[in-house]
């Protein structure tokens, strides 16, 4: 039964669920690209249910950015599966996490020089006709002699393969033992925090690898698909091309940051140093070393000039950066200086992993960013940025604009279907991501009862720059933050940058005696330690007042449900700094789009990081809060036009006398 009835895994479907689900469907039949917009609540993880019912033998890849997102479908299949118990799944989230060798440096590096040692060392036994690669005595002792730090050897991956005797000689194959778990772990959960437990003597990502190449669906990290050489290596090892592929792209409304993150290259002084030093040590054995080598302290003097500049961050135009690098070298241009740095990339790499050096070299990061920056100079979607940090200057090539990869990407695969709950307005984010390609747009109204939620606009607040300084204004946030501190329970209050959360947290220190004050942390383990014990009050019959950054480490992507968190608000319109390279990104989507593009460029990223701060409250139809907009700008037509529809229905504008007797009368 390859109805969609036939795979959605619930007794009922929700409102507006099945014509979403139906949308989802004809795009997996059909082919095409789908965007969704759909509110917390409507079941958008049941998506991958349509694309099974229609995917006619092709793979289902589901991409996610976070454990969080890949525990929730990992949660939504395993219904499915009580529905269709054939149904096979499997998961890869990248070496760093599921690698029992993974330690320090760069672990694809690392996994494949251990494993070209390994393959070198088991075929040699195998051609020796000890064609189990595990129970050899001379791969066993090696293995026992390894020193621990830095292996040189696979175990993991030696359990995982055998060699077969074939009229050709010894092949290789991957192990029983590895095929056994592997079907294993396709038609079993498994949660990624038990993959290496379940593994055992086996390479867990091999075991995934493999399980990947029957599974039905496919989890994936954002990196692995949007990554072209790790998508193409990846679809090559599951014997699949893209056109055999329906794709679901979850929380799609960070696709364009990660895309563009992917495409961006930096050069830190620190780097530079030690490319130098990597030179300097291959002088003897390599030629044409000295050329290279005399070119570095030009991109020195070039980075050491950027300091008298009091920008934190600032372009930099690449003609002069390529006139100062070649002057007095022997180089007419960067690209015959790539060529000399590639080959020389080539054949230290080459030297690091016969001495099993497994790491990425500073020459390398050096030859990417100087091959970048030629290509930039034809394509107005990458800058030439540099920043100020603690370190020294860094150097970036950083592109602006994730379209041409959003379409390539689109377009390769049979399907491609895009979830969010923030989405709004989704013409907005088809017009960044897509351009002029056909779309089906699916937009689905806000479900949970309204009764449980109050949504205030603040309409005399702002933290628009002109009155960052204005003491009237400043006082009256301060007012705002401290009748809003007085709702019952846990809640949350976000601003719109580090520095204004430092700002107004030491006043809500001395006046919330009432509730535990817990301050985002720029450290990413003790903003863990903090947001437990912030979640765990509720349990105590105490609260909490967590103070965070919109866009931060607890405004996006957690689940704060029923009593974890009762209220929300955001300070100011979170927008992005504004300095020349925010100009200039501004300047290139205009001349893309026209007036939209400065909003499409800066002020729909901004309403996004509130939308989902705010989002944080309800996550449940049983769930109640109040959640408040502390910024006057988004009751201005420009801004207020564009949020969702149930925003603007809802909302409700007040000043500071109208919030306090609003805050008091919610129950
Ligand atoms: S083969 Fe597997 S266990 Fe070995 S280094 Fe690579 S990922 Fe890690």
């Amino acid at each position: 039964m390859d109805t969609l009835d036939g795979w959605f895994p619930y007794p009922n479907y929700r409102p507006y669920q099945r014509e979403m689900l139906e949308t989802a469907a004809a795009c997996a039949r059909d082919g095409g690209v789908v965007m969704i917009d759909a509110p917390t609540g409507s079941g958008k993880s049941s998506v991958v249910s349509a694309l099974l019912s229609e995917r006619d033998g092709r793979k289902v890849v589901v991409a996610v950015r976070t454990i969080s997102q890949l525990n929730t479908f990992i949660r939504e299949l395993e219904l499915v599966r009580s529905k269709k118990p054939g149904l096979k799944v499997a998961y890869l989230i990248g070496k760093r996490m599921m690698c029992p060798l993974a330690g320090e440096g760069n672990i694809y590096r690392k996994c494949e020089g251990v494993k070209s040692f390994s393959m070198a060392l088991m075929r040699e036994r195998a051609q020796k006709g000890s064609l189990v690669p595990s129970k050899d005595p001379v791969i066993r002792q090696q293995i026992q002699k390894m020193d621990a730090e830095h292996p040189l050897l696979c175990p993991y991956f030696i359990n995982s393969r055998i060699f077969l005797d074939t009229e050709k000689g010894p092949k290789i194959f991957p192990s029983t033992m590895l095929r056994t778990k592997s079907e294993r772990v396709t038609t079993e959960r498994v949660w990624p925090q038990d993959l290496l437990g379940m593994s055992g003597s086996v390479c867990p990502y091999e075991m995934m690898l493999h399980a990947a190449q029957k599974a039905d669906v496919i989890l994936l990290n954002y990196h692995h698909l949007f990554h072209d050489e790790i998508r193409d290596q990846l679809y090559a090892s599951l014997g699949i091309t893209p056109s055999e592929v329906c794709l679901i792209l979850d929380e799609a409304h960070n696709c364009g940051e990660v895309m563009q993150g992917i495409q961006s290259v930096s050069l830190e002084e620190t780097s530079l140093e030690q490319a130098r030093r990597e030179l300097r040590g291959l002088r003897r054995n390599m030629k044409g070393i000295d050329a290279v080598h005399h070119v570095l302290p030009r991109i020195d003097a070039f980075m050491e000039g950027l300091k008298i500049s009091h920008e934190t961050e600032d372009w930099f135009d690449p003609a002069i950066f390529e006139r100062m690098v070649v002057k007095e070298s022997l180089y007419p241009d960067i690209s015959s200086i790539v060529d000399d740095l590639m080959h020389i990339s080539e054949g230290i790499r080459e030297s690091n992993m016969k001495a099993g050096d497994f790491r990425e070299t500073a020459i390398e990061n050096l030859t990417e960013f100087l091959f970048r920056i030629t290509q930039s100079s034809s394509d107005p979607s990458f800058l030439t940025v540099y920043r100020r940090e603690e370190d020294g200057i860094v150097l970036e090539v950083r592109n602006i604009d994730p379209a041409r990869k959003m379409q390539e990407m689109a377009v390769m695969h049979h399907a491609c279907v895009l979830i969010s709950g923030t989405f709004s307005p989704v013409e907005s984010y088809r017009k960044y991501y897509f351009e002029d390609l056909p779309v089906t747009i699916c937009s689905l109204p806000n479900t949970f009862p309204r009764e449980n939620r109050m949504l205030l606009c603040a309409g005399d607040i702002t933290t628009a720059f002109s009155k960052r300084q204005d003491k009237h204004n400043l006082s009256l946030i301060s007012q705002y933050i401290t009748a809003f501190s007085r709702v019952k329970g846990n809640i949350a209050i976000y601003f719109p940058s580090y520095q204004m959360l430092e700002l107004f947290s030491r006043d809500i220190r001395s006046g919330s005696a009432d509730k535990r004050l817990f301050v985002e942390s720029k450290d990413s383990g003790e903003a863990r330690e903090l947001l437990n014990e912030f979640l765990r009050l509720p349990r105590t019959g105490r609260s909490g007042l967590l103070l965070a950054v919109c866009g931060g480490k607890w405004s996006e992507g957690l689940d704060y449900r029923g009593e974890l968190l009762n209220g929300a608000m955001v300070i100011g319109l979170p927008l992005a700094p504004f300095n020349r390279v925010r100009q200039m990104v501004i300047d290139y989507f205009r001349h893309k789009f026209g007036d939209e593009g400065e909003f499409i460029s800066y002020t729909l990223p901004a309403m996004n990081r509130a939308q989902q701060a705010i989002g944080r409250v309800l996550r449940t139809p049983e769930d109640r809060g109040i959640l408040v907009l502390g910024e006057k700008r988004f009751l201005e037509r420009r801004i207020h036009d564009r949020l969702p529809a149930w925003m603007r229905g809802e909302m409700q504008a007040c000043d500071i006398a109208s919030f306090r007797e609003a805050i008091a009368r919610w129950r």
